[in-house]
């Protein structure tokens, strides 16, 4: 029997049919991995300019070419039928879209039923406005993306400074019931220094927090490799001062987490230079103007939009996931050891979401 879910907005309630259950083939790649989980940017906009993000004056997409908030909804539906149960909403800033909230609450809708998590990657700057509405919508965690607590240093690597806010909306998340992931770049000379602080902060609030190496995507005003520190060097440091013990726990990202002894909180670490991750990728990647990148490393891409736009976007849409999963890498091929290199993939990590 089919069930009918409302489409996102109110103002446009189209019906939106569910595929029965077991109908569509799993996702499963050339390297026989499974995918399970989908991240879905619906905005490449951003309310700050991280400077190994994206250049201060970046060029944002027109409004006309990214997804509506119903197609957004209909091509997690086309995944979902696929066997992913787990979607990730990111950008860009996800918060800064209009009405983001009306998609959460229609996906939110599917949990527990054919979808098992809904969460979100955000800057946190918009977090205190929407927290209470995402944990309504189903949402139990959140991901926060903060690489410093000092205001002056916030502002210079954001080039804005929210600092404040963020900090608000880490309160106001946790305050709803949301358990925070807080999300930091390890960048050489910014915050290899501060790092533990960050991390004893993060934990004494009740966070788990997680480091990630900087990635060449796209081009940015700084050298890639001044700002590159890499994890094992950030690792060695902290096991001078604390005791970190290897932990099983996962939360079906790349992240391998240590439990802290001396602050009692988990410390992941996501390594794409010095461990790579790539064997135990579940995960595919959808742009907000439909275009899926089965790595984030890569070139490789489906048009999605088409397909939905075309005359007949089931059939079209089961085809591209296919020719996504014949074309997904066997491992990305980041490198960072060259000054002056052009980045491994021209699109900034705000195109593909993180
Ligand atoms: N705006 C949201 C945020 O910052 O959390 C979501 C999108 S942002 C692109 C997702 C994550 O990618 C953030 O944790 C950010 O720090 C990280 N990121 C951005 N550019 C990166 C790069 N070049 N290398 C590694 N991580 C990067
Ligand atoms: Fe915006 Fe996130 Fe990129 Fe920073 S990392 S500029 S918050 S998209």
């Amino acid at each position: 029997m089919n069930d009918a879910v409302s489409a996102p907005s109110p103002r446009q309630p189209d019906l939106i049919l569910l595929p029965e259950a077991g109908a569509a083939r799993p996702l499963v790649d050339a390297f026989q991995r499974r995918i399970t989980y989908l991240r879905l940017s619906v905005t490449d906009r951003c309310d700050l300019r991280c400077s190994y993000c994206m250049p201060e004056r970046m060029t944002f997409l027109p409004k006309k070419e990214v997804l509506s908030l119903e197609e957004l909804y209909e091509l997690a539906t086309g995944f979902i039928a696929r066997g992913v149960t787990k979607i990730r909403i990111t950008g860009g800033e996800p918060l800064v879209r209009r009405d983001i909230i009306d998609l959460f609450t229609a996906l939110g809708r599917r949990l527990g039923h054919d979808l098992q998590e809904l969460t979100l990657t955000t800057n946190g700057t918009q977090l205190a406005e929407h927290a209470e509405a995402l944990a309504k919508a189903g949402v139990k965690r959140v991901n926060v993306s903060l690489d410093t607590l000092d205001r002056e240093k916030f502002a210079a690597l954001t080039r804005r400074d929210s600092l404040p806010q963020v900090l608000e909306g880490i309160a106001a998340a946790k305050a709803a019931g949301l358990k925070v992931k807080l999300n930091a770049v390890a960048l050489k000379g910014v915050n290899g220094e501060e790092l533990p602080d960050l991390i004893a902060w993060g934990h004494g609030e009740g966070h788990d927090v997680t480091l990630i190496e900087v990635m060449p995507l796209g081009d940015v005003e700084e050298e890639r490799l001044d700002q590159y520190l890499p994890l094992d060097e950030v690792r060695r440091s902290l096991e001078a001062r604390w005791t970190l013990t290897e932990s099983d726990h996962r939360t079906g990202g790349p992240s391998a987490y240590v439990d802290v002894a001396e602050t009692g909180g988990k410390l992941g670490f996501i390594t794409p230079h010095t461990n790579n991750f790539c064997a135990g990728c579940n995960r595919l990647r959808v742009t907000a103007t439909g275009q899926l990148y089965p790595c984030l490393g890569g070139g490789e891409r489906v048009d999605l939009r088409a397909a939905l736009r075309s005359e007949a976007p089931e059939a079209n849409l089961a085809a591209a996931l296919d020719e996504a999963l014949r074309i997904k890498p066997e491992k990305h091929h980041f490198r960072m050891d060259a000054r002056g290199a052009a980045p491994a993939v021209p699109r900034h990590m705000s195109m593909t979401g993180g």
